[in-house]
Parts: structure tokens; sequence; C-alpha cells
């Protein structure tokens, strides 16, 4: 029980890589926060917790609105006193190459995944700075480390994501808060399940471990990261991508 009676809100976590990351935390004896901009996915996904004997709270939330963001944090210290860890997971792709890029496509992602980390990192950080204790996780991508031909917004908004971190982890530092990054490469998803074998088989050739990474890779290392093993560890970026970029 690593993360016993700490409460954990993560953004996007109605599904995908941010629900494994709840769950995970959950069986680990957090209180945790499922925050979605889909406010009925994220009450079905809260439901599914409770019902496994998890203590869990749903708020529907656009990450890219501070009094979105504001209301749901006041609710969650109304009821549990405390926000004890972070994750910045919402995030979002609009793919095209910069020639046919839209302003829209840009903008989109920007701002759910770079603003978006900003505004939840600013709320937050209130209560844990009166704290003196707090964790927070943002969920980069590979391709804000190697960049990608057709997605300059997203390895922009993840590389942007990567500066950000540092940035907090030593604004926030002396009151023992702690900021890192993950960073994974392909992991199976909604988005993945849909490849063809053969474009599997063109993906896995640049994977030195030649799979893909599920969400609970993912979860793991973001668990470390969230408990006192990790408590001499800020700012760091750690790869979740089987040595894709190596
Ligand atoms: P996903 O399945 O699309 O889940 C993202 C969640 O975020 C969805 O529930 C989505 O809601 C929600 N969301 C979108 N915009 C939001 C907003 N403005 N405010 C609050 N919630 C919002 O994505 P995923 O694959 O699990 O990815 C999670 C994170 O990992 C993202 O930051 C992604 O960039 C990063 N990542 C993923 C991979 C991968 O291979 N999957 C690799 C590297 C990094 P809706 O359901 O309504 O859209």
């Amino acid at each position: 029980m690593k993360l016993k009676d700490q409460v954990a809100l993560i953004t996007g976590s109605a599904r995908g890589i941010g629900r494994e990351i709840a769950l995970t935390f959950a069986q680990a004896g957090a209180k945790v926060v499922i925050s979605d901009i889909n406010a009925e996915s994220a009450a079905k996904t809260a439901e599914e917790f409770r019902q496994q004997g998890f203590e869990a709270l749903s708020f529907g939330c656009d990450v890219t609105k501070a009094e979105s963001v504001e209301e749901m944090v006041n609710n969650v210290l109304d009821k549990w006193k405390s926000i004890d860890i972070l994750v910045n997971n919402a995030g979002i792709t609009r793919d095209n190459l910069i020639l046919r890029m839209t302003e829209n496509e840009w903008d989109a992602v920007l701002s759910t995944n770079l603003k978006g980390a900003f505004i939840c990192t600013k709320v937050v950080s209130k209560p844990m700075l009166k704290a003196r204790k707090g964790k927070m996780i943002n969920i980069a991508s590979i391709i804000g480390v190697m960049g990608n031909a057709g997605q300059a917004n997203y390895a922009a908004s993840k590389g942007g994501v990567i500066a950000f971190t540092k940035s907090v982890a030593k604004e926030f530092a002396s009151r023992n808060i702690t900021a890192n990054a993950v960073a994974p490469g392909f992991i199976q998803s909604d988005m993945t399940d849909k490849l063809s074998e053969k474009a599997k088989e063109e993906i896995f050739k640049q994977i030195p471990l030649g799979k893909l990474g599920s969400p609970k890779d993912v979860a793991n290392v973001c668990l470390f990261l969230a408990s006192a093993e990790a408590d001499y560890i800020t700012g760091q970026v750690i790869l979740i991508d089987g040595g894709m970029g190596i």
C-alpha cells in the first residue's frame, strides 16, 4: 500500500492510460479523483472503481479552463482536505503535415497538452505549497524527445511539457514538491489496436524490445514516482519506450 490515504488527481482518467494510472494508484491505497472532459464517462469509471472497493470521486473538468479546474480542486479539498499527487495526463493529437496543419490543429494540441498542464499545476500547487509536500507527474511522450513528421504540434507540446516539468521541479523543490515526467513510446491503445499486422511490424522494427508497451507499464513508473521511494528524484524524464529512444 505505497500510497495509503494519499489523494491523487489524474486528469483525462476516464479511459486509456489515465484510467490505468488511477486504478494502479487506487490498488496502492490512494483515494483517486477521476477527472475528464467527458463527465459521464468519468462518473462511469469512478463507479466501477467504487464497486471494486476503492475510494473514487469523479469530475467533468476541461483542463484548458482555469475556472473548471479551480472548481474541481475546491470540491476535492472540501471533501478530502488535501491533494498529494497530481498527474497531468489529459492529452490529444491532431496530426498533420506542417504545410497542411491548420492553426486550429496547432492551438488545440498546445492548449490541452501544455496549457492544460500549466493550469492544473498552478491550481494544485497552492494546497501542495501550503502542505509543504506533493508529487507532480506529467505525461509527456517519446515524440517530445525525438520529434515526428506529421506531429509537429504534438511534439512541440510534449517537448514543452518536459521543459515545463524541469522548471516546476526547480521552482517548488524548496517546498518538498517533486515534479517528474514520463515519456511513453508506442503504448497499446484503441488507436494501436486498429493498426494492421503490417503496420505493427513496421513499428516493432523501431523498438529494440520488439513489442508495444502497455498502459500498466506507464502506470507502474507513475506509481514509483508518486511513492516515497522516489522522494529524492525530481526534474527527471523517464522514457517508457522499449528502448526506442536509445
Ligand atoms: P486517450 O485514450 O485519448 O485518453 C485521453 C483522455 O483525456 C480521454 O478520456 C479524453 O477525453 C481526455 N481529455 C481530452 N481532452 C481533455 C481536456 N481538455 N480536459 C480533460 N480531459 C481531456 O489517450 P491515451 O492514449 O490514454 O493518452 C494519455 C496520455 O498519454 C496523453 O497525454 C498522451 O499524449 C500520452 N501518450 C500516449 C501514448 C500512446 O501510445 N497512447 C504514447 C505517448 C504518450 P475524451 O474521451 O472525451 O476524448
